[in-house]
C-alpha cells in the first residue's frame, strides 16, 4: 500500500501539519533544555554572625541615603552601563564633608583605587572592617593611626570612577570577618 504516490500525497495534504509539528516539537526540546540548564541564582549561603550591641556612630554628620545595600539584587550604575551588585552604601553629602570614625579603630590602609577612589579602611574590632570609599584626596589619618570614635578620618569626594556620575558621596562598605555585610546592620539610616 506505501508507494511513492501514496507518500507524496500525504505529504502534499499533511505537509504543513508535519512541519508544524516538528517546529513544535523542536521548540518544547529548546524550552526544556533551557529549563533544565538555567544557571542557579546567584545567592549567599553566607549569614554574618552580628553582634548586636555593636552600634555605628554616623559617618557624616549630615547624609542622605543615595544607594542602598544589596547583597543579590542588581542595582544599574549609571556611570558604568551596568547591573551590578552594590556591597555598600552610598551616602549622598556635599564635598568637603567631614566623614567621621564609626568606632574607635585602627587605620589598617590608607589607599587609592580607580574605580572606588581614595580608600581608608578602619579596624574597628570584632572582626569588623569599615572601608570608606570616594574620599577626597586630603586625608588626615595615615596607616597605623589609632582613631577614635567621632574623629574625622576623611571628607566626602568624587574619586571612585565607578560611581562618578552618583556625584559627591561616601561609599561605605562593611566587613565580617572579610565578608560584606550590610551596613545597615550597624548603622541607623531609616531616619535620615
Ligand atoms: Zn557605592
Amino acid at each position: 500500500m506505501i508507494n511513492k504516490t501514496n507518500v507524496k500525497n500525504f505529504f502534499k495534504t499533511y505537509g504543513y501539519w508535519v512541519a508544524f509539528a516538528l517546529s513544535i516539537a523542536l521548540l518544547i526540546t529548546i524550552v526544556t533544555i533551557a529549563i533544565v540548564n538555567k544557571p542557579a541564582p546567584i545567592e549567599e549561603d553566607f549569614t554574618p554572625v552580628v553582634n548586636e550591641e555593636i552600634k555605628f556612630a554616623d559617618p557624616l554628620a549630615d547624609m542622605a541615603l543615595m544607594k542602598d545595600y544589596s547583597n543579590t539584587k542588581l542595582q544599574y550604575s549609571n556611570t558604568l552601563k551596568l547591573w551590578q551588585a552594590h556591597k555598600a552604601v552610598d551616602l549622598a553629602a556635599e564635598e568637603g564633608t567631614d566623614v567621621i570614625a564609626v568606632l574607635d579603630g585602627t587605620v589598617t590602609e590608607v589607599t587609592y583605587n580607580y574605580l572606588m577612589g581614595n580608600i581608608v579602611k578602619l579596624d574597628v574590632g570584632g572582626g569588623i572592617t569599615v572601608v570608606y570609599a570616594s574620599l577626597a584626596s586630603d586625608i588626615p589619618v595615615k596607616q597605623g593611626d589609632a582613631v577614635t570614635k567621632g574623629s574625622v578620618i576623611g571628607k566626602v569626594g568624587k574619586t571612585a570612577k565607578s560611581e562618578a556620575s552618583d556625584g559627591a558621596h561616601l561609599h561605605l562598605e562593611v566587613l565580617l570577618n572579610g565578608e560584606s555585610v550590610d551596613p545597615n546592620l550597624y548603622l541607623d539610616l531609616s531616619a535620615k
